[in-house]
């Protein structure tokens, strides 16, 4: 069955493409850049030394070098894929390594802390173009990556002012070979559109499934074998990599916090109907909330099937 990402360029859009961090992003990024002939070598590495055997036996890269050195030395683009809490030490450690003219990009949920990481480690002579794919499963590790994870969704890049308008050209023209829409945002105003459609639904996510998982046993057992009733879809959000999102708070704590306040004062207000008995003011927003799923399904960012825990892998 075609996958949807089309035929791979005649010309690769980078000569040597290093991948720092293979997790879910990173091995999805690797096959997609084979698959579509993004770059004509693809090289992946990681911390971990169980995470480079296991690229190596699955064959995610052309080379899977022992050192971070190694891996980015003649690279035209490095793409960071790890954490975000890990970027600022990557950054230092790979600097003196780095190809002059390069691209260094990343693909972390949060955008002016790992601007100002970057800008502050990297040498003058590399375009830092920073990036974030809005795609991502629940999954990670080596083997959670697919082609297609990044075709019909939305990439962000974060350009700094008088950013080279070449390199900002060549990472647009990167993202839609893999399939991706492109927008450029400011960094800070990125967080905090993502501090409400990403990461407090996240804390809600993993708040409320924390709440259930404090229950007495007897309740707790219910929860589980009646979870269909919505509280599935949270299991779901909450069993996201817990190091990514440690440091998505960390990283983006004054947009989450901001965010967080609305979110109170408006389920105070909720807490109140619902106290009042204001039957008309519960209808009223819920039908409002509504209209905004269907906006997402006719933007073509979801399916009106019900398929709950479903995998973005297999729409
Ligand atoms: P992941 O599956 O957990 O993979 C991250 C990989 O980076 C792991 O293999 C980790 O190794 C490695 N790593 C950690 N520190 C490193 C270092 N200093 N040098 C090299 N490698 C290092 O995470 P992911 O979901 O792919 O997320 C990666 C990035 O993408 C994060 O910045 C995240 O914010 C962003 N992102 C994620 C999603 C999503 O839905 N998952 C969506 C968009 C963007 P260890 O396991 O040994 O620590």
């Amino acid at each position: 069955m075609p996958d949807g990402l089309g035929a791979a360029l005649e010309e690769p859009i980078f000569e040597r493409a290093a991948i720092i961090g293979v997790g879910l992003i990173g091995s999805s990024l690797a096959h997609v850049m084979r698959r579509k002939g993004l770059a004509r070598a693809v090289v992946a590495y990681d911390a971990s030394a169980d995470v480079r055997t296991r690229a190596r036996e699955i064959g995610l890269a052309d080379v899977v070098p022992e050192s971070l050195a190694e891996a980015v030395e003649g690279a035209d683009l490095v793409m960071l894929c790890a954490p975000v809490g890990a970027m600022a030490k990557i950054a230092a450690e790979m600097a003196p390594h780095l190809k002059p003219g390069a691209i260094v990009s990343d693909v972390g949920s949060v955008k002016a802390s790992v601007a100002a990481d970057l800008g502050e480690a990297l040498p003058a002579h590399v375009h830092v173009v920073p990036g974030h794919p809005v795609a991502g499963t629940e999954q990670s590790g080596p083997d959670a990556g697919f082609a297609t994870l990044f075709r019909n969704r939305w990439t962000i890049l974060t350009p700094p002012e008088g950013a080279d308008a070449q390199a900002v050209a060549r990472m647009t023209r990167f993202w839609e070979g893999a399939g991706a829409h492109v927008e450029t945002m400011a960094p800070a105003h990125h967080d905090l559109v993502l501090a409400i459609t990403s990461h407090v639904p996240h804390l809600i996510a993993y708040n409320i499934v924390g709440t259930a998982s404090d229950l007495e046993d007897s309740a707790r057992a219910e929860v589980i074998k009646f979870s269909a009733g919505g509280f599935r879809d949270f299991t779901r959000i909450a069993a996201s990599d817990p190091v990514m999102w440690r440091d998505i708070f960390l990283a983006n704590k004054d947009a989450v916090l901001e965010m967080l306040g609305r979110f109170t004062e408006d389920l105070t207000a909720l807490q109140r109907m619902i106290r009042r008995g204001d039957g008309e003011g519960l209808e009223t927003l819920f039908t409002r909330t509504r209209a905004i799923r269907r906006g997402i399904i006719d933007l073509g960012q979801e399916t009106a099937a019900p398929d709950f825990g479903r995998r973005a892998k297999e729409d």
